[in-house]
């Protein structure tokens, strides 16, 4: 896959929240930060966090994670609903998803369940 880093953070932050207004998703807080054993972790009020890792890999595997914690707030799980969405805004999302799982992230984000998210949007 091509690289195609983002300058910095802040570059990073507003391509975020660009997919968070095209998902209708508020954000309330949102972090990069070096994380262990994760790309990105989402909590109940509304924090997003993303591994600052993501800055420095390619672009769509980046757009993955960052659909895949926003669609969280509507969607707390990854049923039927959820891949559809994941397919009409990402197209062959797999892709992203081998490559994540090739280097050694197994899952986008913490093992606890995203369902205790309470959901900010209900239109879709
Ligand atoms: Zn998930």
């Amino acid at each position: 896959m091509k690289r195609n880093v983002w300058p910095d953070k802040g570059a990073f932050k507003n391509h975020v929240l660009g997919w968070a207004i095209r998902l209708g998703v508020r954000v309330r807080s949102l972090t990069v930060r070096p994380m262990t054993r994760k790309w990105a972790s989402c909590s109940t009020s509304g924090t997003l966090s993303f591994n600052s890792e993501l800055l420095e890999i390619d672009r769509k595997v980046a757009d993955y994670v960052i659909v895949h914690e926003l669609l969280h707030f509507s969607v707390p799980n990854h049923g039927k609903l959820w891949k559809s969405l994941m397919r009409a805004y990402l197209g062959n999302y797999e892709k992203a998803e081998e490559w994540l799982r090739d280097h050694g992230a197994r899952q986008a984000h913490a093992a606890s369940p995203p369902s205790a998210l309470s959901p900010r949007k209900t239109s879709r």
